[in-house]
């Protein structure tokens, strides 16, 4: 069956770097060979500088973004846990599902979509609940393209409550500082600003969730998501749990060569430069910006069209006739909206 070449400049995925496809035809290894470990390893210790940490527990899950949201909560959350959660958009939501289902008590500090979370109301959140295990925020809310403000939840340090951070549309698109911003686990996917094909999430622990897990009553839920038996063999037993994607690892250990390469600073100032020209492109033509003025992202802009066009036609008709993928608005504005 054919398959068209698109220009995918929706939430992702994103088209991959040329070195990330190339990976993917390279000769396929075993996830035991000397030379697949080798590049595991520093796939390892190039998503610690994407991520700026030191994090030894630095690797990327088997799955998309999804599987490194849960396999953050599952791995930190027992039954009856108080959990905080930032919610302006739809990840938050997600991560309220999620950490439900490992039977968490949730706290929500809602927004409003479209405005930033006020980070001095989660701080006071966890004033009032001073036992909650962990403290959750989507820095970049890919449904309504707004940045959160993770650096003043920097003061968690000072509490028993972990700092648990989305970054999967901000690495690689606008700066993330794990160590700086007291970050104890962040999960990101592949697709995004990486320019990667989807299927991993890279993720990044603290030793102090680390050690959170370690002295867990009960093993986590998931056995396929267990940090404990994914430690051994992303560590240094190299004990067999699950089959690495090996393909997929190459092409991540390539891609995160191609940032690299380009360099952080340089990435994001041309996510900036790029971002600003299509938001002011876009409030030319009359077009209206959903994020509020000084938290927009410039990787993920989110923008309402003018009333009496249809969203749908005109994003299919972008897809069939110029082979250019857009992404439509989620929750409150399916319909009213284009992610891009
Ligand atoms: C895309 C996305 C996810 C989920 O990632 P999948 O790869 O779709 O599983 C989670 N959080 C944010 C902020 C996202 O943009």
């Amino acid at each position: 069956m054919p398959i068209s070449d698109r220009l995918l400049l929706g939430p992702g995925p994103s088209n991959p770097y040329p070195e990330a496809v190339a990976a993917l035809a390279r000769p396929m290894l075993g996830h035991m060979d000397p030379e697949f470990i080798a590049i595991m390893d520093e796939t390892m210790a190039r998503l610690r500088t994407v991520f700026r940490t030191d994090n030894a527990l630095t690797f990327p899950v088997s799955g998309t973004g999804s599987a490194g949201m849960e396999a953050c909560f599952v791995n930190l959350v027992e039954a009856g846990d108080t959990v905080i959660v930032g919610v302006n958009g739809v990840f938050g939501e997600r991560m309220c599902e999620v950490a439900r289902r490992c039977g968490a008590d949730i706290v929500r500090v809602d927004e409003e979509w479209g405005l930033p979370l006020d980070p001095q109301r989660l701080l006071d959140a966890q004033r009032e609940h001073p036992h909650a295990r962990l403290l959750a925020v989507v820095h970049a809310e890919t449904s309504t393209g707004v940045e959160n403000d993770v650096a003043p939840l920097a003061a968690l340090r000072d509490t028993n409550t972990l700092l648990l951070v989305d970054t999967v549309t901000s690495l690689g698109g606008i700066p993330v500082e794990i160590d700086e911003w007291g970050v104890d686990a962040g999960y990101s996917g592949t697709q995004k600003c990486l320019g990667v094909p989807p299927g991993l999430s890279p993720v990044t622990f603290s030793p102090r969730a680390v050690d959170r897990v370690q002295t867990r009553a009960l093993p986590p839920q998931s056995w396929y998501l267990d940090l404990g038996l994914i430690g051994d063999y992303v560590g240094g037993a190299r004990k067999y749990h699950h089959t690495a994607p090996t393909a997929m690892i190459v092409a991540l250990h390539a891609g995160l060569g191609a940032v690299l390469d380009e360099g952080l600073d340089a990435a994001w100032a041309r996510h900036r430069a790029v971002g600003m020209r299509l938001q002011d492109g876009l409030v030319d033509l009359g077009w209206t910006l959903i994020a509020e003025e000084g938290h927009r992202l410039p990787q993920l802009t989110s923008v309402a069209l003018p009333t009496g066009r249809d969203e749908a036609v005109l994003r299919k008709a972008l897809l069939t006739e110029y082979g250019i993928e857009v992404g439509g608005g989620l929750g409150e504005f399916a319909g009213k909206a284009w992610r891009i």
